[in-house]
């Protein structure tokens, strides 16, 4: 099988290929002074600058590359419910009543997600329905204990268990032993929602700049300064929306949220496979090097996954993906790959979102750890609310307890890849 070659566009994924030509925004063009300077046009960032735009704060947004470059043109588009832990395993961290406010925010970043793109006239291809599956036996008590909790201690009735037959039946493969499936949530096509985000924050009359890159921050007379080889933007605050494309842009983010790319293959329309996820629903499953897939809205499989050996090579991505499918549905030995892409999740130590202020004035929010597609786009919206002076949810996230990853930056990256090497050989036992 690996010599199998697809007739894959390198580097286009199929989102890109979807939505077809981006509508394109100038890049800076000499200095200015606004409120807020934003660094990073993902969700995080223009979502802050739409909502802050909308309140009167004069703001300039600066991106790298063009909107939709970084994580949030690229991922999974699978918005989960609650944080990327499971309540009843935040509560052994933090205690309910936390772990019930961290519940009850993501309620609310799912309700903003829904608003927006509902007010705004955004069609994200959302599609209903997001199911966790166990890929070891022996864990039915904790999936169907995860139910209950939902329902009972949570108030989200809308998670229900799924034993062997049912998982088997609504997946489509016999893989897996167990798993929940979410009805109050689903999945989304996200440069859709990227490209409708960006729109709507530059009619709301934010300053929105692509081809910019923030190049250093610096700080004198209470003002921080954004250099970019463009010009330099003056501001009274910023909000440093890079999530993992940080770099060397600023140290404490970058010491505490880490890159991880993860890559995804879709697969030409299933018309002929209708027992792959009957239901439309999302699936992501319990391996730490988690495997997570969809259909979407056009049949078909979006599939997710890591290889700690991934070669830069997007045919070697490709094939690694492809064994995947075809393990999970031997069904489809001879599917072909039409598009194959990666990008870099933001992780953090605990997998939990890193709010904080990294100097006067200069806050970094990021690593929402693969869960980030409802909780970026609320965060940007919370930021917003901060600086306008509403009350925020965002100290709950910015109390949490985030360490620096050990070993630095220069062995930050070995360590890791040693640690997802052995959980992922772990994964195959
Ligand atoms: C392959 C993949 C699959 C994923 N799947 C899911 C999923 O199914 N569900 C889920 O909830 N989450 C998922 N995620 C995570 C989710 O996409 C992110 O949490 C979310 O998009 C983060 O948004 P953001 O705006 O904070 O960061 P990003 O969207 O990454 O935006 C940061 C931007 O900052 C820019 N930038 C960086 N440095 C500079 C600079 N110096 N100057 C100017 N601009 C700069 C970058 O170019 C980038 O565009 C996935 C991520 C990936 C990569």
């Amino acid at each position: 099988m690996d010599s199998w070659q697809s007739p894959i566009a390198p580097g286009i994924s199929w989102y890109q290929a979807s939505v077809g030509e981006r509508p394109a925004y100038p890049a800076l063009d000499g200095s200015r002074t606004v409120d807020v300077a934003i660094i990073g046009g993902g969700y995080t960032g223009l979502q802050a600058a739409y909502n802050l735009a909308k309140a009167g704060v004069s703001v300039a947004l600066i991106e790298a590359g063009r909107f939709g470059d970084g994580a949030s043109g690229r991922n999974g588009g699978q918005m989960g419910t609650g944080q990327r832990w499971w309540p009843e395993e935040l509560e052994q961290e933090i205690g309910y009543e936390r772990s019930k406010i961290l519940f009850d925010m993501a309620e609310n970043a799912k309700r903003h997600l829904h608003d927006f793109a509902g007010t705004h006239g955004i069609d994200m291809d959302y599609m209903p329905g997001q199911m966790n599956v166990s890929h070891k036996p022996g864990h039915d008590k904790d999936y169907r204990a995860n139910a209950e909790i939902a329902a009972e201690r949570y108030g989200y009735p809308h998670i229900t268990f799924m034993d062997a037959r049912e998982t088997a039946e609504r997946l489509g493969t016999t893989g897996y032993y167990c798993g929940v499936r979410d009805v109050g949530t689903g999945h989304i096509h996200p440069l859709k929602l990227l490209v409708g985000l960006a729109r709507v924050a530059s009619d709301a009359g934010a300053g929105i700049f692509e081809m910019t890159k923030a190049t250093a921050i610096r700080q004198a007379g209470g003002k921080t300064m954004v250099e970019t080889p463009r010009g330099t933007l003056i501001a009274e605050r910023v909000l440093v929306a890079t999530n993992a494309y940080i770099g060397d842009l600023e140290p404490v983010t970058a010491a505490h949220v880490m890159p991880i790319g993860s890559f995804i293959a879709a697969t030409p329309p299933l018309d002929d496979f209708p027992h792959v996820i009957p239901g439309g629903e999302a699936v992501a499953d319990s391996r730490f090097v988690v495997r997570y897939f969809r259909k979407s809205r056009d049949n078909r499989l979006l599939f997710g996954g890591r290889e700690v050996y991934s070669s830069r090579d997007p045919a070697d991505t490709a094939n690694a993906i492809r064994r995947q499918i075809v393990a999970t549905y031997p069904a489809l030995k001879d599917v072909e790959i039409t598009h194959v892409w990666g990008g870099n999740v933001g992780i953090t130590m605990p997998r939990q979102p890193f709010v904080r202020e990294v100097m006067p004035g200069v806050t970094s929010i990021g690593g929402y750890s693969g869960h980030g597609v409802m909780l970026s786009n609320y965060c940007g919206k919370l930021y917003a609310d901060m600086v306008t002076g509403k009350a925020t949810d965002l100290d709950h996230l910015a109390a949490l307890k985030i360490p620096a990853f050990p070993g630095g930056r220069h062995m930050r990256t070995p360590l890791l890849f040693l640690a997802l090497t052995w959980f992922a050989l772990r994964d195959r036992l």
